[in-house]
């Protein structure tokens, strides 16, 4: 196989938490350091807010609902017998005393405080019992009121937390998906040819959003979920220290089945993600081929091919079900295995009177707490996962160096003596797209400034390759291509490629208007050039033909016209740049003599006062050449104009007589 494409890639990363990667997004972050700052303090904010309820509810149980259990006024440190629950009242206030006074049997006064048992309530009446525990109803309003409080203000913070964060997190993903795309436009053909569409196109959407889901879920994560694990820790044992130890007893459990879980899951996630990858890829494929698929009728094939691409994917997907299906549950009955130790042994605790019960309450609550975290653990694992995973192959790409720019030469430093292209050389030039499969070999050749170079020979005899090369969009494995002596592997190609102009064999148009096509990035130019052009590139007559005329939006790569059409209008893009050099290379696709006419005539306008390598199929459009070179298999077996070589009765001879 002489490429996997890149399915590989996903099989062999490595360990995904690195924190090389993390270091390697850093730079993406910098620019909105004080955004996070501030997400972070809020985040701190909102999390002890969060630890505050369960003790606020704590204080108006024990305080004023269900008052502690009294050990004596006098002696409080006595703890030989246990006292009773007592409602304490201040006897300062006239109405109280007058109630107090009424049931005086019950009442243990000293001195400006009294007391009553608290089973003893029940037998008061009912004014009287809210008269004497007013203070309880307004400390109760007064912990409502602070509840609420809390909640608005944790509200408004967690709104204003998440929109900072939300709005960080889409700016670096921007930022990230730029320089991608920059990256990407900027690379040499090969790594296209490597790497499928299906999956670039995944790394610009996919990976770059997961990049934003690990920078809201992380950040959250660590300063949110640790924070209020560890705060919550830091409660319990402050609250009762036995019953919070006993609670941690479950935590290597939880430990050791989430160690279980992750290393079960990467396998899973990886697996998820190749088959992805690929159904990605065949799918992209297909839309890109689908003439071939419907012409061959290959649907059927097809259809089975991609019906088990996607019965893996969904055995894999089932497969990390199963695996969250076994750890959630299973972290969740160790939380009611918590609960129920927590309210075994509270419940005792409030029997002995050791503990109170807004502690009992509170503890229930920040146990519950304290598993939610947990629980998640295992969706921020996957997110972390499938980030990490992300920013691993984004770095790839991004590592890939455009092997076609030479060190020495930035784009700063443009070579000047390229502003007039008089000579194009290639030197002993051999090239091979794939290591030991020549296509060219020891090719020598020297064009000067005006002439035409016709270059013919049968199909993959390298013709196209030969292009390619002094357009530079490969490097030649040996030898050497000299523009003005200079050799061009340490020029960037934007030197010179702005004096070419390049008609491919099968010409890409974008799926723009016509106009648009032929002065891409040109800028505005006036009906009278448009006109001019269209007329010297004989692309008048099409597009008098279409419906908007040089309007009309052309479909993508332009399949809504012919090829010959195409090449007309490429011709006429080439007209638009007035190259110095022009490089034609003749469709192989049939074209109507009508139409072939046409095309020759406008490149016979174009190659005028210009140096023109011109490729031809159609032997008949090069006889005006002022060399002709005949390619096979990668070499030069034959050079020189029409006439010569006729008369030679070679190659070229009986190319010639197998056309007429
Ligand atoms: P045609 O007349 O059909 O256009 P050509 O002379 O232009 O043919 P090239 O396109 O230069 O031929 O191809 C020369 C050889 O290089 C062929 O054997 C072809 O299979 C091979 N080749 C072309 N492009 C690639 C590529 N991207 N990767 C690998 N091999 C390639
Ligand atoms: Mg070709």
């Amino acid at each position: 196989m002489r490429t996997d494409f890149g399915y590989f890639e996903e099989k062999k990363l490595g360990k995904p938490y690195d924190m090389k990667l993390l270091k390697r997004l850093y730079p993406f972050i910098r620019p909105y350091k004080p955004l996070i700052f501030w997400s972070i303090l809020l985040v701190v904010a909102i999390t002890f807010l969060d630890l505050s309820i369960p003790y606020v509810t704590k204080t108006a149980i024990d305080r004023y609902i269900v008052p502690q259990i009294d050990r004596g006024i006098n002696d409080p440190n006595n703890r030989t017998e246990i006292g009773g629950r007592y409602i304490q009242v201040d006897l300062t206030a006239p109405e109280i005393r007058e109630t107090v006074k009424k049931y005086y049997q019950w009442f243990d006064i000293n001195g400006d405080v009294a007391r009553i048992p608290y089973d003893k309530l029940s037998q008061l009446d009912r004014e009287d019992l809210t008269r004497l525990r007013r203070q309880d109803f307004a400390g109760l309003t007064f912990i409502s009121i602070i509840f609420l409080m809390i909640i608005l203000i944790n509200f408004g913070l967690n709104f204003v937390q998440r929109v900072i964060m939300e709005y960080t997190g889409h700016v670096v993903m921007h930022d990230l998906r730029m320089n991608l795309f920059e990256h990407i436009q900027s690379l040499p053909i090969e790594f296209f040819i490597r790497n499928p569409v299906g999956r670039l196109v995944t790394r610009v959407t996919n990976d770059v959003q997961n990049m934003h889901e690990l920078f809201t879920s992380i950040i959250s994560f660590i300063f949110k979920d640790l924070f209020l694990l560890f705060g919550i820790a830091a409660v319990l044992l402050s609250l009762n220290w036995k019953l919070a130890l006993l609670c941690f007893t479950v935590l290597p459990f939880v430990f050791y089945a989430s160690s279980i879980f992750a290393s079960r899951a990467r396998d899973v996630f990886r697996l998820l993600r190749v088959k992805i990858a690929e159904i990605n890829t065949r799918f992209s494929e297909t839309i890109s081929g689908i003439k071939v698929v419907q012409l061959f009728r290959h649907e059927k094939q097809n259809f089975l091919e991609f019906e088990k691409l996607n019965h893996e994917n969904y055995l894999a997907g089932m497969q990390q079900i199963r695996i969250l299906g076994i750890f959630l549950p299973f972290i969740e009955v160790l939380g009611v295995v918590v609960l129920s130790i927590v309210i075994l042994y509270g419940g005792s605790g409030i029997l002995a009177g050791v503990l109170s019960l807004g502690a009992l309450v509170a503890f229930i609550s920040y146990m519950k707490m304290f598993f939610r975290p947990i629980r998640d653990l295992a969706e921020k694992y996957n997110i972390l996962q499938n980030a990490m995973a992300s920013a691993e192959r984004l770095f790839l790409i991004l590592d890939t160096e455009d092997k076609l720019t030479h060190p020495l030469f930035s784009m700063a430093n443009k070579p000047n003596d390229l502003q007039m292209i008089e000579e194009i050389s290639l030197e002993d030039v051999s090239f091979s797209y794939i290591a030991g499969e020549m296509v060219l070999e020891k090719i020598s050749l020297n064009v000067r400034a005006g002439e035409t170079i016709a270059v013919v020979g049968p199909t993959g005899a390298g013709k196209t390759s030969l292009i390619n090369l002094i357009m530079r969009f490969y490097d030649p494995t040996g030898g050497r291509v000299l523009i003005n002596g200079r050799n061009i592997k340490y020029c960037p190609p934007s030197a010179f490629r702005a004096k070419m102009a390049l008609v491919m064999q099968e010409p890409f148009l974008f799926s723009e208007s016509v106009r648009n096509n032929i002065f891409r990035d040109i800028g505005d130019v006036s009906d009278q050039e448009l006109a001019a052009i269209l007329e010297a590139s004989n692309c008048k007559s099409l597009t008098d033909r279409l419906p908007q005329g040089p309007d009309t939006v052309l479909s993508e790569g332009g399949s809504s016209i012919s090829s010959g059409e195409r090449q007309l209008i490429s011709i006429a893009r080439a007209f638009a740049r007035n190259p110095q050099v022009i490089l034609f290379d003749e469709a192989t696709s049939y074209i109507d003599s009508q139409t072939e006419i046409q095309i020759q005539e406008a490149l016979e306008k174009l190659m005028k006062r210009r140096t023109a390598f011109i490729v031809a199929h159609r032997l008949s459009t090069i006889r005006k050449a002022d060399r002709i070179i005949v390619l096979n298999r990668g070499r030069i077996i034959e050079s020189g104009s029409h006439d010569e070589l006729m008369d030679k009765e070679g190659f070229y001879y009986q190319l010639n007589q197998i056309q007429n």
